[in-house]
């Protein structure tokens, strides 16, 4: 009876979730502290790790090679190893095996080790500022890339330093504090000693000096964006600021929901930067299902798409154009884009070209209007499966559009329509 009630009262709360409830997600708590002048850092994570990420019994989890583990500890833990990770050749697989009695395991991690800027991979830890990101694997992570993470991250720095990343970041008993409750592969942030920063609405360019020049447009193109994307598919679900570091620093660009994290380097245009930021931004509103599977291609397609609509907006058709153009380039040689009996995920090819090139296949199939309803569905609704698509594609025009549909993402079509 008192248990109902309680309920019932949660229900009726607004903006009460029931989040601590959930047993299939991974979660950490993690505290990280520096040793600036040695390049050092040292982390002690608490693990929750649901049976739902585990084979056998077992979470396969990367992290830098280099690091000394100074204990791994759990109540159901039977035992671990460590060994080199083959694919990755920089990290280690740490594999934590577990009693197969509980339904969600707890597993304390503590860690120390050097981040080595030479290494090429865009991060470090130094006076000027601590990068960290999945190439160093400076925080265990799954092997397969895709078991998703939420959690909060505690990061001991000084109170004048800032801190950026996929989630909120405020102060804690005298540290940052960084809650992410998104679903991310990862744990990644910036932090900086003298906040570089250039706010455009609600688009904050974080930069150092080789990028001070760039800070103010890389805002305004952020804010113009976001609002245009607000404006979109934000009814639902709206992404109220979003966030771009940008370093002269090695390694590759990336982006971790409303956290974008670029490298100077690469020279992009004006139009180049406005599509880039634009597809990181989309994907607050595509869902993410199995990163590896066949499906995965919708959530780059329909970001590519996206994003070339909004520079089609604002830079014009010739600019359009581009796009088209570098899309087909990607597509050579793409056979098909998803087959319901292969399962593996799509090459960067298909995702990035081939796939955006079937939307727009689809679109002067079905006509503007169904297309963007379909498109707007897509974005605001759990669409993880391209079944999903096809069905809801036949719901919204016909069973003859969704079968030539199908034949099309298959590559058992031709290209005429
Ligand atoms: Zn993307």
């Amino acid at each position: 009876m008192k248990k109902t009630l309680l309920l019932s009262i949660l229900v009726l709360l607004p903006g009460v979730t029931l989040a601590q409830e959930q047993t299939d997600l991974t979660r950490y708590n993690t505290s990280v502290s520096f040793a600036l002048e040695s390049n050092e850092l040292k982390v002690l994570t608490e693990l929750t790790i649901p049976v739902s990420a585990l084979t056998n019994n077992k979470a396969q989890l990367f992290l830098n090679k280099s690091f000394d583990i100074d204990d791994i500890a759990g109540e159901s833990l039977k035992e671990y190893s460590v060994s080199p990770s083959k694919k990755v050749p920089p990290w280690n697989e740490v594999t934590l095996s577990f009693e197969s009695v509980s339904k969600v395991h707890e597993v304390t991690v503590s860690y120390r080790g050097e981040i080595d800027e030479a290494a090429g991979h865009g991060n470090f830890i130094a006076s000027k500022g601590i990068h960290l990101s999945i190439d160093s694997a400076w925080h265990p992570f799954y092997k397969n890339f895709a078991t998703p993470m939420q959690g909060e991250l505690e990061v001991i720095l000084p109170q004048k330093w800032k801190v950026y990343g996929p989630g909120s970041v405020s102060m804690q008993n005298n540290a940052h504090q960084m809650s992410v409750t998104k679903d991310r592969i990862d744990v990644s942030f910036y932090a900086s000693p003298n906040g570089n920063e250039y706010t455009d609405g609600n688009f904050t360019v974080v930069y150092d000096k080789a990028n001070k020049d760039r800070a103010k447009r890389l805002a305004t193109a952020g804010n113009n964006c976001l609002a245009a994307l607000n404006g979109k598919f934000g009814q639902t679900e709206e992404l109220e600021s979003a966030s771009l570091v940008i370093l002269e620093r090695a390694g590759p660009s990336f982006a971790r929901g409303s956290y974008l994290s670029v490298s100077s380097q690469g020279g992009r245009s004006k139009q180049q930067s406005y599509h880039y930021i634009c597809h990181e931004l989309a994907h607050n509103w595509t869902s993410l299902g199995n990163a590896m599977s066949h499906d995965y291609w919708m959530m780059e397609s329909f970001a590519e798409y996206v994003a070339a609509e909004e520079v089609k907006l604002n830079f014009g058709t010739e600019a359009y154009e581009k796009v088209l153009a570098a899309w087909k380039s990607r597509a050579k040689k793409q056979s098909f884009v998803w087959r319901a009996d292969i399962e593996q995920r799509a090459s960067s090819k298909v995702n990035y070209g081939l796939g955006p090139l079937k939307l727009k296949q689809l679109k002067a199939q079905i006509g503007e209007e169904k297309f963007a309803r379909l498109l707007h569905w897509y974005m605001t609704e759990q669409v993880t499966e391209t079944e999903q698509l096809l069905k809801h594609l036949k719901e919204l025009t016909s069973d003859e559009d969704a079968l030539w549909f199908r034949l099309l993402l298959e590559g058992r079509k031709t290209d005429s329509a």
